[in-house]
């Protein structure tokens, strides 16, 4: 198969449009087969559910080829479950897990000739979601749905060496105690836009958001979770029923734990411990995890021992058996590697 001619080092992570990708239905209490399209725009009434109520979710994941040259998605089964946790949140019909399985590897073998090269940096990023879909003007779930996935190849996270993140402790609220920050849902995005737009007028990468009920406690940001290394060694990230629960993280702390042999906390995490901790890191698909710098506090800088020029020698470590996994390098755990083309 032949690549597309695509200068993958220096691709950023915006929209590229692709050949495939893949549709499914839900009316009348069921999902229809489904499959691939080549139509990239979708037609809907301007009542839609999810135009009006934002009745939707969505999943993010990468397709990758590893060392040997196959083409491999990393724990989508997960992103799966997540997909129809966040659909029970929003009242919406969850799609099945095979189905979900079937959609991304369909979109990836589709669109093989823009997964980029192995030792690249870049990966192709596949977007699943699912949306109400009919008319609705009386504010109530939609009855009809379509769940999509297309994918668009991204580039190297870290282009010319990571750069540790500045980031400031957020006055406004990601998620309220009992509300949706622990599903995947668009409207927790749509209300963080704002405060990302005033955080990087005002000079900072990100916002760390508290639990708005103390706002002692570190929650997560936007769109990443928090992982922190203690001066002991231990690996710990906060707990919180609003946290939206990171694939990432929860794989890192398994990598933590059975590849490294720390010791692993999720616990709640007050913004009064954070001057103590030795790294800390945010982490998600897009970057598996970007080192933090400095955490601003309302005039209180907390600067990280592991400084402005690199990452800690721990979430280095860290990052390098993920990715490592996720390249084919490091054996995977039972489960956590899927091949989807097999060039052998
Ligand atoms: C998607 C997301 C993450 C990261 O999750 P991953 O599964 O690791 O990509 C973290 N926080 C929020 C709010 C998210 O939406």
């Amino acid at each position: 198969m032949d690549k597309k001619n695509i200068d993958w080092a220096n691709l950023g992570f915006g929209y590229v449009e692709t050949d495939k990708r893949y549709v499914c239905e839900f009316k009348d209490g069921a999902w229809d087969e489904g499959g691939l399209v080549d139509n990239g725009m979708i037609t809907m009434s301007e009542c839609a559910c999810v135009l009006q109520y934002a009745q939707t979710c969505f999943e993010g994941l990468k397709a990758y080829t590893t060392e040997d040259g196959k083409i491999v998605t990393f724990r989508p089964d997960m992103n799966a479950l997540r997909l129809q946790d966040s659909a029970r949140g929003l009242c919406m019909p969850e799609l099945p897990v095979e189905k979900f399985l079937e959609a991304v590897d369909q979109v990836v073998a589709a669109n093989a000739a823009y997964v980029p090269p192995y030792g690249s940096g870049a990966s192709l990023y596949l977007r699943p979601f699912l949306y109400g879909k009919n008319a609705v003007i009386g504010v109530k779930p939609a009855t009809e749905y379509e769940f999509r996935v297309f994918c668009t190849p991204v580039g190297p996270y870290f282009k010319g060496g990571v750069k540790p993140l500045t980031i400031r402790v957020s006055d406004v609220d990601r998620a309220a105690p009992h509300g949706t920050g622990h599903i995947k849902a668009g409207l927790n995005y749509a209300m963080s836009l704002k405060n990302i737009v005033d955080a990087h007028d005002a000079g900072y990468d990100e916002n760390m958001y508290v639990d708005p009920q103390t706002r002692t406690k570190v929650e997560e940001t936007g769109g990443a979770n928090f992982i922190f290394v203690t001066k002991d060694g231990k690996l710990v990230t906060p707990k919180s029923g609003s946290i939206l629960p990171s694939i990432t993280r929860r794989s890192l702390m398994y990598v933590a734990e059975h590849y490294l042999g720390l010791e692993v906390e999720e616990r709640e995490v007050y913004l009064d411990e954070l001057k103590d901790m030795a790294e800390a890191g945010l982490c998600g698909t897009a970057a598996v995890i970007s080192p933090v710098g400095k955490i601003v506090n309302h005039g209180e800088e907390i600067c990280l021992p592991s400084g402005m020029e690199a990452m800690g020698p721990v979430t280095q470590k860290l990052y390098d058996t993920l990715t490592g996994i996720q390249m084919g390098r490091i054996e995977a755990p039972e489960g956590w590697v899927r091949v989807i083309v097999d060039n052998k």
